[in-house]
């Protein structure tokens, strides 16, 4: 079974990608601490009505190679909130595909997900690694948190584009799925929430 060797590595690598209500929970976190951070916009849906870019998902801006949140080799919000894509690694997204029908008014998407070889335990047993996970019931055996993580991601980022089409089909707004001029941004989980209040994520289940 796969086991953490706690060297960081993860940490310094680029594209730490995270759900818009992460990114809320992180900003928190990073106050409290005391921890500056920053983030770029990574998926993003213009909506019409509103004139705003409605961001789902963000990197946090590495500084000097490292995630502002680790500190020698260690997470300081381990205990706090670990966004999913750092419990989920090394089983990352290889890919991740935005699927949209403008007739249906739909959203959907499709995670491709591989075992990394940035990480430093992968990279020691990369052959045995090779030759003993074939199937996804090999990757649940070897990686199940890791996996379990990913499930979650995986969720909730249906759960997004669920509330988003159902935004759409009520006429709420008005998707466009290819301008990405200058406007207003707004995180998903807060653009989310004005519409429909009762749209939460509980955290501590994810
Ligand atoms: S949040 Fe923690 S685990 Fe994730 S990249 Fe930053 S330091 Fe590493
Ligand atoms: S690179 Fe791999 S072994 Fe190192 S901390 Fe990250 S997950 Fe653990």
């Amino acid at each position: 079974m796969f086991k953490c060797q706690m060297c960081g590595v993860c940490c310094r690598a680029s594209h730490i990608a995270v759900l818009a209500h992460e990114k809320l929970i992180l900003m928190r976190l990073a106050k409290t601490l005391g921890i500056n951070v920053k983030f770029s916009y990574d998926y993003t849906i213009y909506d019409r009505y509103s004139d705003q870019q409605i961001v789902l998902t963000y990197y946090i801006v590495l500084e000097n190679g490292s995630c502002p949140f680790l500190k020698g080799n260690v997470c300081s919000i381990h205990n706090l909130y670990k966004p999913l894509i750092c419990r989920s690694f090394p089983y990352v997204p290889k890919k991740v595909e935005y699927l949209y029908n403008t007739d249906l008014k739909i959203i959907k998407h499709r995670s491709i997900y591989a075992i990394s070889t940035a990480c430093t335990f992968i990279r020691k047993f990369k052959s045995e690694i090779e030759r003993q996970i074939v199937s996804e019931n090999d990757i649940k055996s070897f990686l199940p948190d890791e996996y379990l993580a990913a499930t979650k991601m995986e969720i909730l980022r249906t759960k997004y584009l669920t509330a988003l089409s159902y935004l759409w089909r009520a006429n709420y707004v008005s998707l466009d799925f290819t301008y990405k001029g200058r406007t207003h941004v707004i995180d998903a989980y807060s653009f989310i929430r004005r519409y429909l209040p009762y749209f939460v994520i509980d955290y501590r289940v994810y």
